[in-house]
């Protein structure tokens, strides 16, 4: 389970959020690419760059949190 005590900082303010449990694998990125992005400066991680706005975008955010491999992504709606 995500924690939102340990987000990364990236993450634009919303519910949703990576935090530092990220291992780089980008399947986030490929889910919902309008909303998650990688960096790849220092430690290489995503994060949330554009919270979902309508029902849709949310389902997009719910099915990129379903493919993480290591439960980094958390939604604190
Ligand atoms: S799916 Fe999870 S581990 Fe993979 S890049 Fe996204 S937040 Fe990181």
């Amino acid at each position: 389970m995500a924690d939102k005590t340990i987000k990364v900082p990236e993450n634009v303010p919303g519910p949703y959020y990576v935090d530092n449990e990220c291992i780089a694998c980008e399947l986030c990125v490929d889910t919902a690419p309008a909303h998650f992005k990688m960096i790849n400066d220092g430690q290489p991680h995503a994060y949330v760059f554009k919270q979902p706005e309508n029902d849709q975008e949310k389902d997009a955010c719910d099915d990129a949190m379903g493919a993480c491999p290591v439960d980094a992504i958390g939604d604190d709606g």
